[in-house]
């Protein structure tokens, strides 16, 4: 059965036309029996988006979802008289639950014959947008990286991966560089050796493969290894991977990836927040003390 994470994780970030595939509620239904038992799974969860009039990442939840479509196997009562239910069409659109102004809709599909859910519209689009301090890592790497979000968002799959893994080739030796501020105090010295060994190497699974077991917890959400899954992702090749396997890794790349250097990012910004406020601090202790050494001075 699909769990209610994976629903989540659908609704957050599956492009258009990417399945998820599993076994939920009414998937193996006679259309007499149907209830919308799968719509109602769905629209149990709540998801985290962006709200623009709330500027900052808010909890959505559903309205009450409706049914576009009902579709039965060959159904002609004369001949059958028990059809399955072949697809289900809802809309259903979910609501800031702060605000409670702010909508983002989906239209889903529910194909009983596959067992695998869709989304087939969305409403503001899937964006191709890059957070700013990605971008700034990325420089003219970004390019890539956006249109690979283009082809992730139209279910090309083999050409999403291809994109990400040309952007990970590029800037994997600058990304292991900078994440060594990242690693505590006590294992910095092996990680600086291992980074020293794999300098030489081109490949970039290579080069992920020596330093991933050195990621420090604090860098493992949910003790997932970003850069264990971004090596089994890159140092797999196309071979004969269809558009949908290679969508799967190609989001697991973007994932990892983001985090990464969004993790990269935020530490060094919040070192040079630190040294702008202590060379605040130091400024402001100088030109307080300095009218009174003038005055000293003056009085020698
Ligand atoms: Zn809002």
């Amino acid at each position: 059965m699909v769990a209610k994470p994976q629903i989540v994780e659908f609704l957050e970030k599956y492009p258009l036309y990417r399945k998820l595939q599993g076994s939920l509620p009414e998937y193996d239904i006679k259309a007499s029996d149907f209830n919308d038992e799968n719509i109602k799974w769905v629209a149990e969860v709540t998801i985290e988006l962006p709200c623009p009039v709330c500027k900052k990442d808010r909890t959505f939840a559903s309205l009450e979802p409706t049914s576009l479509r009902l579709e039965c196997n060959d159904y002609d009562p004369e001949y059958y008289s028990d059809p399955f239910v072949e697809c289900a069409v809802y809309s259903i659109s979910y609501c800031c639950t702060h605000c409670k102004s702010y909508h983002v809709d989906f239209i889903l599909l529910f194909d009983y014959a596959a067992k695998h859910l869709q989304k087939i519209g969305q409403n503001p689009p899937w964006s191709i947008a890059v957070p700013k301090d990605v971008e700034r890592f990325l420089g003219d790497d970004v390019a890539f990286l956006k249109r690979g979000k283009i082809c992730e968002s139209q279910g090309y799959g083999i050409a999403a991966f291809v994109y990400y893994r040309r952007v990970v080739e590029n800037v994997i030796s600058s990304l292991l560089n900078r994440l060594e501020n990242l690693i505590p105090e006590a294992n910095r010295e092996r990680y600086s050796l291992a980074l020293r060994r794999v300098q030489e190497s081109r490949k970039a699974s290579e080069k992920i493969q020596v330093i991933k077991d050195l990621l420090p917890s604090s860098l493992r959400p949910d003790n997932r290894n970003p850069l264990g899954i971004l090596y089994d992702a890159v140092s797999q090749g196309l071979h004969q991977e269809s558009d949908e396997e290679c969508l799967r890794s190609a989001a697991q790349i973007h994932t990892c990836l983001t985090y990464l250097i969004r993790e990269v990012s935020t530490h060094e910004e919040t070192g040079r927040e630190f040294t702008d406020n202590i060379q605040k601090l130091l400024d402001k202790t100088a030109a307080t003390k300095s009218p009174a050494a003038i005055s000293s001075g003056g009085d020698a």
